[in-house]
């Protein structure tokens, strides 16, 4: 699947679920509404969807939601999505709160997940309660330890925020290094109305990275896992340091994904509106000629790129939450 730009799409994030058991801040509002469950693709079309892409070239699969493993059943969909592993599927991994990893890191390892990725924005417990809502840092971290035990390779995901966790970047450097864990920082992005300004909260990563460069040596690596972040080795850690920075300096010109909902609308870019509607094709024939024409279509319309202001006035760029289209 090549898009007019001459990008090749071979990696789909699917959000399984729009539901998460925490309610984050930047992410959600406190009382948001959710699909009904008669709008959900059920699992075996989503598996469906999934082989269809991986017919057409997708190498790497990442679940998302909402919280993933929240979704009843959906370990059932990991082990099928396993099974494709070695064959068109080079990848299946997911990004997760961590909330439900205890329960689910061993049979995540035995479906053939490798890698994962942690979201965890503070290790300040009463902070982590805040930012959450709903959420309690123990679980997470008897999840995190889950996954260790398991083999799995961890990346967290810390959404940088202003005044909230911006002095705790050193702490989770060193606390991520002594876990063997690798940190990637992301900045936040205007998608969804919450209850508050995001302005308040966003802090360039141009600036943290600045400030960690006096306190650790940084040199840039050439590592890169398919997404969109960019990578520092941390020479007193061993590990590696990753920059999300769709604010300061956008990924698009090596975009290579498109993002499927659980209701099976796909997004050929996180920050634009245009979608297709992949459930109704789906739905209507029992083999995938139709539904491959459909992702043809979709692939001919992915956009050059996002162009994501946080201003004083600014609205969200997008009305949809990170929820909807899976960070
Ligand atoms: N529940 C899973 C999790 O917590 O990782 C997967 C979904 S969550 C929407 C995916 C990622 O998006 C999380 O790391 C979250 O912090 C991030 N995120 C949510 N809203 C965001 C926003 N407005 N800007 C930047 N990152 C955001």
């Amino acid at each position: 699947m090549i898009d007019p730009f001459g990008r090749a799409v071979t990696y789909l994030r699917v959000s399984v679920t729009d539901r998460c058991d925490f309610r984050c801040v930047y992410c959600m509002a406190e009382d948001m509404e959710f699909l009904p469950k008669s709008d959900l693709l059920s699992l075996e079309e989503l598996d469906r969807l999934c082989a269809a892409f991986i017919r057409r070239g997708v190498t790497k699969l990442r679940l998302t939601g909402g919280e993933p493993l929240v979704r009843r059943g959906v370990m059932w969909l990991i082990e099928r999505l396993g099974e494709r592993l070695g064959h068109g599927l080079e990848e299946l991994t997911l990004t997760t709160n961590g909330s439900q990893l205890a329960k689910n890191a061993e049979k995540l390892a035995k479906a053939g997940v490798r890698r994962i990725n942690v979201s965890l924005d503070t290790l300040d417990a009463q902070k982590f309660a805040a930012i959450t809502r709903w959420g309690r840092l123990p679980a997470v971290l008897d999840g995190l330890a889950a996954a260790k035990a398991a083999g799995l390779a961890v990346k967290i995901n810390a959404v940088a925020l202003r005044g909230v966790n911006e002095d705790e970047f050193d702490a989770m450097l060193e606390w991520c290094g002594a876990q063997g864990f690798d940190l990637c920082l992301i900045e936040t992005m205007p998608m969804g109305e919450i209850d508050s300004d995001r302005t308040e909260n966003y802090l360039p990563l141009s600036l943290v990275k600045t400030r960690l460069a006096r306190r650790w040596t940084l040199t840039e690596s050439a590592y890169a896992t398919g997404g969109p972040a960019r990578y520092v080795n941390v020479a007193e850690t061993g590990r590696r340091l990753g920059f999300i920075t769709p604010m300061t300096h956008n990924f698009c010109e090596g975009c290579n994904r498109v993002r499927l909902t659980c209701t099976g609308t796909l997004y050929m870019c996180l920050g634009q509106d245009d979608a297709a509607d992949l459930r109704a094709p789906l739905r209507a024939h029992a083999d995938d000629a139709a539904l491959d024409a459909a992702i043809t279509d979709a692939i001919a319309r992915k956009p050059k790129g996002h162009d994501f202001v946080i201003g004083r006035q600014s609205r969200p760029a997008v009305a949809r939450h990170m929820s909807v289209t899976g960070g």
